[in-house]
């Protein structure tokens, strides 16, 4: 029977794109525990019932991170070295043991330690602290696992045309998901922070995370739609809405063919306006994709991402290899290596940073203020980057300058690492260009004296609005004013372009707005030189620029300049849209 209606379900996009299959499902497997008193003479055999256990999940860990390594490079790897981590915790090991001296079982210990420190996680406001509180469950769920003889389902026994399923993703579920050509995901929980979304994106799956009840709605078999463009599925459609989404599916699939054969064809209009198109990343393993795409340089490297995931601070030769690996790769093409961005949603890593948790991170100790205030994690990676600078080309990029003090400060650390490195007969490039990115408004007041002192400025759209509209960019309550449209932003960004260019600097732009082919007219119109964005979006960047005329684009842009309201700009950015 044809169903009637369809079941929605709304979520989290974690990652573009669409995707109809069946449901594969992954149980979660929450045991059955049932406390047993063990007697004095058995409770060291209970340990060593523990112990077996711990060292069996291990040595399925060390495969699992193995697998990752290879497959997926040593950045995801690192999800599955957190999980080793926790189980080679010695406290954890120790409270375990107490339980059972006390004389219950291996299992009811386990669970209740795993338990407390999931509650005393969870009462922290945090949302790396609520990711990490499910590398615990998982690893619990593990442990119980072994020492109940029980596995968990896994992905070896889908049929490799899948929908996966589940309450969560775990380190062993995303190589399989690789190796297995899954066709999408959906999970009950996690975020736009969760290995979920990190994983699925880099594999350009589409997934919706947060889904909350998908894995008890769902059964293996149902048919799904995964919109990961909306943040939604589909549960067993009715034929018009697979018909719908089919037809979506196969004009998505017939575009990608299309743009890829961009590739190699300049970012230039139809009357001869060239611009630059660079990629966003946020870890080495990127490389390859930013290639792949035609970018011809990054112009956004997170390097805080380095700081997820790891329980010590990165050394100044975790940077180093780090950006080598990246400068030598898309050399000569250049990287623009932004230092630290730690702070606001970006989590503060409080074990790592040992920084207390603030009221208003967003307007707390971010970034560069993070780096001034602590100068050590600055010239560390400083250190780090310069040295790079003598195997590619590598620009440096200071994240969230709101004053000239601010940049005058960061320069005279970097003027004393060039000094240092010299007395050591260090090599590095010693005209390496250096730029702001300008995402405060009070930067934007003053861009006519910080171009004067820096190479290059990139526009922090993400920020630049966050601050100036007083829209906090993760508040979902308040997400309809968070309007890259809005004059005020519109005029800043010009402001920005038209100081810059005076000064003889190129501006570039490295905000989500760059990566929205909607706006491409209107910002190559205002005179933006470098559009710096998600590599699967550098193809239809592309397509938009070469098919317009810089000509008209620029007269649209000076209508819009002229607007006091966001209707009358969006009807005239309407009117220029490339199908
Ligand atoms: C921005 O603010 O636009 C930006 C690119 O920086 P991030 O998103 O990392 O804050
Ligand atoms: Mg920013």
């Amino acid at each position: 029977m044809p169903n009637k209606k369809d079941i929605i379900i709304k979520g989290v996009a974690a990652s573009p794109g669409i995707a109809i299959g069946k449901v594969f499902l992954l149980e979660n497997n929450d045991f059955c525990l049932i406390r047993k008193e063990i007697p004095k003479n058995k409770r060291e055999g209970e340990k060593k019932r523990l112990n077996d256990a711990i060292e069996k999940t291990k040595a399925e860990l060390k495969v699992t991170h193995d697998k990752i390594n290879s497959v997926l490079g040593k950045n995801y790897a690192r999800i599955a070295d957190v999980h080793l981590l926790i189980l080679d915790d010695p406290s954890i090991r120790k409270d375990v043991y107490k339980f059972i001296n006390d004389g219950v079982n291996a299992e009811y210990a386990i669970f209740k330690v795993i338990d407390k420190i999931v509650h005393s996680f969870e009462t922290i406001e945090d949302d790396y602290f609520k990711e990490r509180t499910l590398d615990i469950q998982d690893i619990g769920k593990k442990i119980l696992g072994n020492l109940l003889g029980k596995q968990r389902t896994t992905l070896a026994s889908s049929n490799g045309d899948s929908i996966v399923v589940s309450h969560n993703l775990t380190p062993a579920d995303t190589v399989a998901i690789k190796e297995k050509l899954v066709k999408g995901f959906a999970a009950d929980i996690g975020g736009k922070t969760s290995h979920t979304a990190i994983v699925a994106q880099g594999l350009a799956i589409p997934a919706v995370a947060g889904l909350k009840t998908i894995s008890s709605q769902a059964k293996t078999g149902d048919t799904i739609i995964v919109d990961g463009n909306k943040g939604k599925i589909i549960l067993s459609p009715t034929a018009a809405t697979l018909a719908k989404y089919k037809k979506e599916c196969s004009i998505q699939f017939a575009k990608r063919k299309e743009l890829e054969k961009l590739k190699d064809l300049p970012a230039e209009t139809i009357d001869n306006h060239k611009v630059l198109i660079f990629a966003n990343i946020d870890n080495p393993d990127e490389v390859q994709s930013v290639l792949d795409s035609g970018a011809i340089g990054i112009g956004l490297y997170r390097t805080e991402f380095m700081y997820f995931n790891r329980k010590t601070m990165p050394s100044e030769k975790d940077h180093f290899e780090e950006y080598f690996k990246v400068a030598e790769a898309m050399s000569p093409y250049p990287t623009i290596i932004r230092t630290i961005d730690l702070g606001g949603d970006k989590l503060t890593r409080m074990g790592l940073l040992n920084i207390e948790q603030e009221e208003n991170p967003f307007l707390g100790l971010r970034a560069i203020r993070l780096c001034l205030k602590y100068p050590n994690i600055f010239i560390n990676q400083l250190r780090g980057v310069l040295k790079a600078s003598a195997y590619g080309k590598i620009r440096l990029m200071y994240p969230m300058i709101s004053s000239l003090e601010e940049l005058h400060e960061a320069n005279k650390i970097l003027e004393k690492v060039k000094q240092d490195l010299k007395k050591e007969h260090i090599k590095f490039d010693e005209k390496i260009e250096v730029g702001s990115m300008i995402e405060v408004p009070s930067a934007v007041m003053i861009i006519d004296a910080i171009a004067k002192e820096v190479d290059f400025v990139s526009i922090g759209t993400n920020d630049l609005i966050q601050y100036t509209l007083a829209v906090d960019r993760v508040n979902e309550n308040v997400a309809s004013l968070y309007d890259p449209l809005h004059p005020t932003i519109l005029r800043f960004i010009k402001r920005i372009i038209d100081e810059s260019h005076k000064a003889g600097i190129d501006v570039g732009m490295c905000g989500e707005m760059a990566g929205d082919p909607y706006y491409t007219p209107v910002l190559l119109g205002l005179g933006l030189d470098e559009f710096s964005v998600a590599s699967v979006q550098i193809p239809k960047i592309k397509r938009v620029i070469r098919n317009i005329s810089f000509e008209n684009v620029q007269r649209i842009a000076e209508e819009v300049l002229k607007c006091g309201d966001r209707d009358s700009i969006s009807k005239i950015i309407s009117s220029v849209q490339i199908q």
